[in-house]
């Protein structure tokens, strides 16, 4: 298989409500979508979000990325085109988009076992009062495992965990301060919840500050996960390695795609290491592609963090997927 062209659209997604965390608020989802035509006619889907915020990439830079390097993968195979986009000097996102393309016009998008899995779903960064009834909300929805966004405001993240805690005792909580502690910041915070049942504390502090995530995960025994300091399996490595963080958030768009994701997650299964399977807010051919590795790496990730469907304001049909509450299970089942 050939490719014969690469093409792009710009595409929109409103929300129900806005999301909102301690790096940025948005209202709808802004996304790329890419086709990958082949020349028998086979057609491969990728999208890529814009998230300036996190992967330095805005839609414009995304274009310009996949312009840029079109014409380096078309007329190549397959597979030569995958090793060939990871060899260029684009962001992540871009990549991610045209990988997740070529995966599927390989034909990686299979399901080995089609049981239900569960996602959980985020409780944007607000004021206590709407934090909790959304929370509350979200457990009278079927919801049992809360993504909380916490922010800058560390007496704010005390108190909301506190109260969340009391409101949805049923509830698992994922706490993401996005970055958004100091050091001194996540000791007090880890202190004042210490008697609180919660999952996991992700990314507390900046994320090329690896000593300080270290420090925090060596003063509580909440297990730490690194998010917006692993992109890639460098990074996964270093982190891993300097024991600074006890588990890993991966998303296509950091790493580059989802052939990239998978030599994420075979290392994560090789070192019995957990992992989260995150995304940013995402069209629905991401959230498949990100689907179809959350159903078959599931001895790895033990969070799946992919509740974009549940935001959209209205329901897609492109999705491969039925989010019903928490659960997720594959439409052909
Ligand atoms: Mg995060």
């Amino acid at each position: 298989m050939i490719i014969k062209n690469i093409s792009t659209e710009v595409k929109y997604i409103p929300l129900k409500t806005p999301f909102i965390t301690a790096l940025r608020r948005v209202n709808t989802i802004e996304f790329i979508r890419v086709h990958i035509v082949c020349d028998q006619g086979e057609v491969g889907i990728g999208e890529a979000p814009a998230t300036m915020a996190i992967t330095g990439e805005d839609i414009s830079i995304i274009l310009e990325s996949i312009q840029k390097v079109k014409d380096t993968l078309i007329g190549l195979e397959i597979k030569k085109a995958l090793e060939v986009l990871h060899e260029q000097s684009i962001g992540s996102s871009a990549k991610a988009a045209l990988d997740m393309a070529l995966m599927s016009i390989l034909g990686f998008f299979k399901l080995e076992d089609t049981s239900f899995i569960q996602t959980d779903i985020t409780i944007s960064l607000n004021c206590v009062e709407t934090m909790l009834s959304d929370a509350r909300q979200a457990c009278e929805n079927g919801m049992s495992i809360l993504k909380v966004k916490l922010g800058s405001d560390i007496k704010h993240a005390i108190e909301v965990t506190q109260k969340l805690s009391l409101g949805c005792p049923k509830a698992q909580l994922l706490i993401d301060a996005n970055q958004a502690w100091s050091l001194d910041e996540s000791l007090i915070y880890v202190n004042a919840i210490e008697n609180i049942n919660i999952e996991l504390i992700e990314q507390p502090v900046i994320a090329e500050d690896l000593s300080s995530l270290k420090l925090v995960r060596e003063a509580t025994n909440i297990p730490i996960l690194a998010d917006e300091a692993t992109f890639t399996l460098q990074d996964v490595k270093k982190v891993l390695q300097t024991k600074s963080a006890d588990m890993i958030n991966i998303k296509l768009m950091k790493c580059g795609g989802v052939s990239k994701a998978v030599e994420i997650l075979e290392y994560a299964r090789k070192n019995s290491i957990k992992c989260m399977l995150g995304s940013m807010l995402e069209g629905p051919y991401s959230i498949n592609a990100a689907l179809y590795l959350a159903f078959n790496y599931r001895d790895v990730i033990e969070y799946v963090d992919l509740d974009s469907p549940l935001l959209y304001k209205e329901a897609s049909d492109e999705l491969d997927f039925i989010f019903s509450g928490s659960k997720i299970s594959a439409k052909d089942t």
